[in-house]
């Protein structure tokens, strides 16, 4: 596997979960605040028309509505998102129900991330530095690539090295931070496409921008020590897609096709976290945990931010986004 040595570390993945703040329209139909962040690790349901019983939920870091993305970055991704830096795959994701925050969130990690990694390859003169940078998106188990669009539908083919590639795929080689930003903005920019036609195709697609990081020692040609990762930034279709077909076993057969991804990741992370005796991780089940194969899991680091709405009307959603967190830890 690219980066991965003979040891498999079982990897923790990082869970944290990040609160906005009620929006407009929450606040003009008087919703309430329905969670408290008590501290840094816990959020509690304040049961404001005590109808329910008060509970709790605990996870690597929670960030209340006045947490920065900065703070987010800093306390629930940076770790992950720079170990691609040394060798080691990454994957970062933004999991919630629609309007919950997940692109805000991403856009903010993606920020900081290219700033940091610009900043480490400035202070690590003594290695030469060759980064790459994909996106694709997933929309009805279809993969289509949002730096070629007229490529069409992608193929998966795998390859006995590099495990699933993704064919015909554009892999533009940055010459700098700014050209980084202007590549990751052709991205977002062509993730809008179809957005009217189809309706709430953003609620139903996954975008996948893919960082990859290839480095080796100037010096020294006899031992050359090289590192080769990639950091995969994951803004994954509304939660609510999983819950709805959980609930209800006729939207199973008619959606299974657009929820296959989320719902097979979900399954997919489960049992990561459950440790050696969850037995078959069912990767090969959607094209969504094909392409991530070999960022989840294993060497891998893997950080999952599950965003949330502080509303009371929300509250069921937010109640399914962090049962599946706690699933996750
Ligand atoms: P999603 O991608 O989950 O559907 P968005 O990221 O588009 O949700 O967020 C929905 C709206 O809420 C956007 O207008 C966004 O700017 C705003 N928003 C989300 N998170 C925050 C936050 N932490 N602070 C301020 N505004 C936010
Ligand atoms: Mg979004």
């Amino acid at each position: 596997t690219p980066g991965g040595g003979p040891k498999v570390r079982e990897e923790k993945i990082l869970v944290t979960v990040r609160m906005r703040p009620l929006n407009q329209r929450e606040q003009a139909m008087y919703d309430l605040i329905a969670w408290d962040s008590v501290d840094d690790h816990t959020i509690v349901f304040k049961n404001p028309n005590h109808e329910r019983p008060a509970n709790q939920y605990s996870f690597d870091r929670v960030f209340d509505p006045s947490s920065s993305t900065r703070k987010v970055y800093e306390d629930g991704a940076k770790d992950v998102a720079l170990s691609a830096l040394t060798g080691i795959n990454a994957t970062i994701f933004a999991y919630g129900q629609t309007s919950s925050g997940k692109t805000f969130t991403m856009r903010g990690i993606t920020e900081n991330a290219v700033k940091d990694i610009y900043e480490h390859i400035k202070n690590t003169q003594e290695r030469e530095f060759v980064l790459k940078l994909s996106a694709m998106e997933i929309y009805n188990e279809t993969v289509v690539d949002l730096l070629n669009r007229d490529s069409g539908c992608l193929r998966l083919l795998d390859d006995p090295e590099k495990g699933t590639i993704v064919e015909k795929l554009v892999e533009e080689v940055v010459k700098d931070s700014q050209h980084l930003k202007h590549l990751i903005g052709i991205c977002e920019a062509q993730r809008q496409v179809g957005e009217t036609a189809l309706n709430d195709k953003s609620s139903r697609s996954h975008q996948i921008i893919r960082l990859t990081i290839e480095s080796s020692l100037r010096e020294n040609a006899e031992c050359v020590k090289s590192f080769l990762a990639s950091l995969n930034l994951v803004d994954l279709a509304g939660s609510e897609r999983v819950s709805q077909t959980n609930a209800d076993g006729v939207r199973l057969k008619e959606g299974s096709h657009i929820n296959r991804s989320l719902l097979t990741l979900t399954t997919v992370i489960r049992k990561l976290s459950g440790g050696k005796k969850s037995g078959h991780i069912p990767y090969r089940d959607s094209k969504l945990t094909r392409i991530l194969q070999n960022s989840l899991g294993g060497n891998a680091r893997t950080a999952i931010i599950c965003t949330i709405s502080p509303a009371l009307s929300h509250v069921e959603q937010t109640r399914n986004t962090l049962t599946f967190a706690t699933s996750a830890k």
